[in-house]
């Protein structure tokens, strides 16, 4: 089976004013990302995501991927990642690379799945579970006044029981958004806040000590990810979990959060780390040092199924029946037509459980009139 033809969609969808997504860092309008498109001679159409705006995702495919992707077999998969640290030499592991990587990884795995009649989680070492646990990413700030228990409200009617917030402005301020938070979710629900890297060490050690009483899962990015020594402070002052990983690229990066157990949970995002193949080997390294693994997916319908047909290879290692937390995939709760318009079947996370896809590949139908829609170019 050869690849015979390979098109990057770069696809952008723009919130209104007034509508910008908040994090501890400011707020965003653009939910660009990329698609990847190839077809095969075996008449498989395969899908991916690069993570990235799509004139950076263009640019960086028809420059150093485009003549050798297009004859390739989409069984040599696992060689993209291999040959991307070598070649491009000394820039391979860098976010755009890899993110091109990461959609080339997820389309060959797309057609090798519909080549031989199986979703991708079972060529990945065999599904663990029928359904995973989606966790709200809610509460975002707003540009204008809004009650800030809305989102989460919502989010807990339609049967979320773990929910992520934006904290990161201020002690005071975190403790009044998470107590916000707890009582809507209730005591057993799991709550995870996300700082966006905006504190110093010491800035995050006192907030998460001011809201360490309400039983929180992890804290996310409680400083920039590139503050390794950051991390390893806050592990010496601090004990509750900590997450990083979704601006982290290929196995190296990850390698520096995994030595020493510097985080609890790292968060590969799937169109972003290298692919499905890169995140295996992510995970393999995550359990050398007893860390978990829960991807980040802030993406598109592509990139959501990618996470969630990794998300079902992963082993409870080293649980054995008695899981004393479920394996959860991020899902946002925010306004996002790349995740629910171009899928023909959204998923559907309601209810608390999200279902792991049966049939072959990434197990999903892209509706090419909706892409038209977001396309840019
Ligand atoms: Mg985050």
């Amino acid at each position: 089976m050869e690849i015979t033809t390979a098109e990057v969609i770069p696809l952008s969808h723009r919130l209104p004013d007034g509508h910008g997504l908040g994090d501890a860092r400011g707020f965003g309008h653009d939910r660009s990302t990329s698609l990847l498109r190839i077809e095969t001679d075996a008449g498989h159409v395969g899908w991916g995501e690069a993570f990235i705006p799509g004139d950076i995702s263009k640019a960086t495919f028809e420059s150093l991927f485009a003549d050798s992707v297009i004859g390739m077999d989409p069984f040599e998969v696992e060689s993209l990642a291999e040959r991307s640290y070598t070649d491009p030499y000394h820039f391979g592991g860098s976010v755009f690379v890899q993110s091109v990587v990461s959609a080339l990884d997820i389309a060959c795995w797309d057609v090798i799945g519909k080549e031989v009649g199986r979703p991708i989680h079972q060529l990945l070492g065999g599904r663990t579970r029928e359904t995973l646990v989606p966790y709200a990413s809610t509460m975002y700030f707003t540009e204008t006044d809004r009650p800030i228990a809305d989102p989460i409200e919502r989010a807990v009617d339609a049967g979320f029981d773990a929910v992520k917030i934006k904290i990161g402005t201020g002690v005071e301020a975190d403790r009044r958004r998470v107590r916000t938070a707890r009582e809507v979710l209730g005591d057993e629900g799991r709550l995870m806040v996300d700082m966006n890297g905006n504190y110093r060490p010491d800035q995050a050690a006192k907030s998460i000590r001011n809201i360490a009483d309400y039983d929180i899962a992890w804290v996310e990015e409680p400083v920039p990810p590139e503050n390794i020594a950051g991390y390893r402070e806050l592990r010496a002052r601090t004990d509750v979990p900590l997450a990083a990983g979704e601006a982290f690229y290929g196995r190296f990066e990850f390698k520096r959060l995994i030595d020493h157990r510097l985080v609890d949970v790292v968060q590969p995002n799937l169109a972003r780390c290298g692919g499905l193949s890169e995140a295996r080997t992510i995970a393999k390294l995550a359990s050398t040092e007893n860390v978990g693994v829960c991807p980040h997916v802030w993406n598109s319908g592509v990139g959501l199924a990618a996470a969630i047909q990794f998300a079902a290879s992963l082993p409870d290692y080293p649980h054995t029946r008695n899981v004393p937390e479920p394996t959860m995939v991020e899902f946002d709760r925010s306004e996002n037509p790349l995740r629910d318009e171009i899928l023909d079947t959204p998923f559907d996370p309601t209810g608390g459980s999200l279902a792991v896809p049966q049939r072959p590949g990434l197990g999903i139908d892209i509706d090419e009139a909706a892409l038209d829609r977001y396309r840019t170019d």
